[in-house]
């Protein structure tokens, strides 16, 4: 007759299975917290010398002030791959490269009287670990408007400071996910052309989207962080436009997100409906908007250099440049590890 020890086969087949359960479910909540040593590290990695470096670059005389299709921005898109590269970031795998191409045509239809030629938006992907399918966006322009009369408009603010914190974001999620904790969701880094002319390759790629529109979660838009205006200068602030437009989640994200890193202040005066600069409508988040797609735009405000040939990288306040980008990746962290995905309660009524 066979003996059975019921408190041995108790401990093998129930207990300790139990107990490891708990343990490796207790990791995983820690280690994606705003306290975990992962974000932490993530977001130290974010880094004034690794911002200013790369907009020395992008906002140099080399670059030609970025105009849409010119051989400046060519280049500018150049070092902007190099740098995926060097990270260990690639292009989303349907894709065959970084670069999506803008058709001339298609900007041309949109943006009446002018010649532009063929562009590319540029795309940099970390595919996420529990699910994939559903995408963050983080945004930004890479075009400016060129050299006019012999003058490089380098457009260091406009939009060089927001295309060096989608790269230094990027950056910070591959390395959490060297660590072993990559984002749960996928994250998209998207650099667009065409903005000055009509937010041409955001439109284009909301008509042409690497990933369903319907999986796209949110977009993080960065245009203009690296300045303050005549209303703000000496505060540490940031405007963020347009967070609870589609979904209050996003908006409280976001102020946890601050409270939590930057502890800024969080000016809303662009986010009335009736506010007539109309800054919803004016950067490239619109067209991931227009879609239902939540959206919150991070903008520094319109100062003495905007549009001007003096907009300059010695310009740039990188403390407050550090400040704004390591807010947006920590409101992407959340967004990117937290268990359900955002909410859309809110409608586009303006
Ligand atoms: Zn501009």
């Amino acid at each position: 007759m066979l003996f059975l020890n019921f408190t041995k086969l108790f401990m093998k087949n129930i207990l300790i299975p139990l107990f490891s359960a708990v343990l490796l479910t207790s990791c995983a909540s820690v280690n994606y917290s705003y306290e975990g040593k992962a974000f932490k590290n993530s977001l130290q990695s974010i880094t004034q010398d690794d911002l200013k470096k790369n907009l020395y670059v992008i906002a140099s005389d080399e670059m030609e002030g970025r105009n849409t299709g010119s051989a400046g921005q060519k280049k500018a898109g150049e070092y902007i791959i190099q740098q995926y590269r060097e990270m260990g970031v690639s292009h989303p795998k349907p894709m065959s490269s970084y670069y999506q191409n803008v058709p001339a045509e298609f900007m041309n239809a949109k943006s009446r009287g002018k010649s532009l030629p063929d562009s590319e938006n540029i795309l940099a992907f970390i595919e996420g670990s529990e699910k994939p399918d559903e995408i963050i966006v983080i945004s930004a322009h890479y075009d400016h408007v060129g050299t006019q009369n012999g003058v490089v408009y380098n457009g260091a603010d406009d939009d060089g400071s927001g295309t060096v914190a989608v790269m230094e974001i990027a950056e910070a999620f591959q390395k959490a996910k060297k660590a072993g904790h990559g984002p749960k969701r996928s994250m998209l880094f998207l650099h667009v052309t065409g903005e000055e002319h009509g937010l041409l390759g955001s439109d284009y790629y909301s008509q042409n989207p690497v990933f369903p529109l319907a999986n796209t979660v949110s977009n993080l838009n960065i245009d203009m962080i690296g300045r303050c205006d005549p209303e703000n200068c000496g505060k540490d602030y940031v405007y963020v436009i347009g967070s609870a437009m589609l979904s209050t989640e996003l908006k409280a994200i976001n102020e946890a997100a601050n409270n939590k890193t930057a502890k800024m202040l969080l000016n809303y005066k662009y986010d009335q409906p009736n506010d007539p600069q109309r800054l919803y409508y004016r950067s490239d988040h619109y067209n991931f908007a227009k879609h239902n797609i939540p959206v919150a735009f991070f903008f520094d405000g319109i100062h003495e250099d905007y549009h001007k040939p003096t907009d300059d990288a010695d310009k740039i306040d990188y403390q407050a440049l550090q400040k704004r980008t390591q807010l947006v990746f920590a409101t992407a962290w959340e967004l990117a590890n937290r268990k359900d995905r955002i909410v859309v309660d809110g409608k586009n009524d303006r």
